[in-house]
């Protein structure tokens, strides 16, 4: 009867791997997905950085012509009021030296803010440029493994089929239908060790009648309370 446990024991770590490699039909494409989206979203985010600062460049240059244009102006002025005539004219060439100087004024700041956009920029250029080649590199790394995976998949599950086959002929038919009633019940784990004198799978305490059972291991024997397939082992079931 030993040899029925190790067998069953046997049989659910097979099932196990069966499961997560069903699982990995799911989570492998999804975790590709996300990798590519990853390198897709960086690129995307590298691109808009180095539109901006071209953007912002040119701005500069706008601004630096702009101030040019304004100071030729300021200076032209500036010689008129060398040969002025009345009052009149005075007022109205101050005013408009004023003017210019304000604008100047307000393009000069405007400028510098510019300058420092731009030095943020391409800081920042910079810096994606750095973490996009990293996560193109790593990204890539993982996807090819995850690609191996994936291809290896059918592969893998047949000879886990096969393993499986060799183990369930030799269970016999009425202990092989008690697991997978259990394990269909359960969704998971069917054979549980016996841990503190519980059930290893809904924690009850187990009579001390079923303890002296389980210990026996003359056959197979089930929780009362949630069916689990449940075994004696010296150094945890104490
Ligand atoms: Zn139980």
């Amino acid at each position: 009867m030993a040899s029925d446990l190790e067998l069953l024991l046997k049989l659910q770590v097979i099932d196990y791997d069966i499961g997560e490699l069903e699982r990995s039909k799911e989570y492998l494409p999804d975790m590709m997905e996300n990798l590519n989206r990853e390198m897709e979203e960086s690129g995307k985010k590298l691109e808009e950085t180095k539109n901006l600062l071209d953007e912002t460049r040119v701005k500069q240059n706008e601004l630096e012509t702009d101030i040019g244009v304004k100071e030729a102006e300021l200076q032209k002025y500036q010689q008129q009021m060398m040969s002025i005539k009345t009052n009149k004219e005075y007022d109205a060439l101050v005013a408009e030296i004023d003017s210019i100087k304000e604008t100047i004024s307000q393009k000069e700041t405007e400028l510098l803010e510019t300058i420092e956009k731009v030095g943020n920029l391409e800081k920042e250029v910079k810096e994606l440029e750095a973490k996009s080649v990293e996560i193109l590199d790593n990204n890539t790394k993982q996807l090819s493994i995850l690609q191996e995976k994936v291809d290896s998949i059918g592969d893998t599950m047949s000879s886990k089929e096969k393993e499986r086959q060799s183990v369930v002929i030799n269970i016999s038919k009425p202990i092989m239908s008690v697991y997978e009633r259990v394990r269909r019940g359960k969704g998971g784990q069917a054979v549980v060790v016996v841990k503190k004198r519980a059930c290893g799978a809904c924690f009850k305490a187990l009579t001390p009648h079923k303890v002296q059972e389980v210990k026996r291991a003359d056959k197979i024997y089930t929780c009362d309370s949630c069916g689990a397939i449940i075994y004696w082992d010296e150094d945890v079931s104490n």
